[in-house]
């Protein structure tokens, strides 16, 4: 991993950052591992809390991350290139949604506090609240709808 330039996030274009960088502005909120259901007529999305099988609960983290395509090759990889067409389902805390909305990153996030766990004290993650997608057969997803944690 190479050195994470200071406080980049806030002088960096988005297109300009390592990889490292860009990986760094994930939160570990885990929000964006939930299925989500969309209107067909209107567009809109609603979250679920049944996470995709590669979703660990508790660090709310990809459990496979670096090989998750060979288990979830639907797995979006997000960059500056596809932003534009995803923001749409991105949660509203979302560092990468924020940033690219001209937003600036909350307090809670672990690059400004330093600790990977104030995402979820700070009630923004879905550490707890997941259950696994192989549990729930797909018809009945939509009795798990839930509100996005903010
Ligand atoms: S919603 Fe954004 S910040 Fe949260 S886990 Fe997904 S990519 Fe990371
Ligand atoms: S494969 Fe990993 S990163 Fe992709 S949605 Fe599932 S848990 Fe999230």
């Amino acid at each position: 991993m190479t050195a994470l330039r200071p406080r980049f996030w806030e002088t960096i274009p988005p297109e300009k950052m390592t990889r490292d960088e860009w990986e760094a502005l994930c939160d570990g909120c885990g929000k964006c591992c939930l299925n989500k259901l969309e209107d067909e007529e209107t567009g809109v999305v609603v979250l679920t809390r049944v996470a995709c099988r590669l979703l660990d609960d508790d660090s709310c983290r990809c459990s496979q991350y670096p090989i998750r395509h060979q288990f979830v090759p639907e797995c979006i990889v997000l960059k500056p290139g596809n932003i534009d067409d995803n923001l749409y389902w991105m949660p509203e805390t979302c560092a990468y949604k924020l940033l690219w909305t001209g937003k600036r990153l909350f307090d809670w996030h672990p690059l400004i506090s330093g600790d990977a766990d104030s995402v979820h004290r700070a009630g923004v993650s879905v550490q707890g609240m997941t259950v696994p997608e192989f549990e729930i057969d797909e018809d009945d997803w939509e009795e798990y709808i839930i509100e996005e944690p903010t």
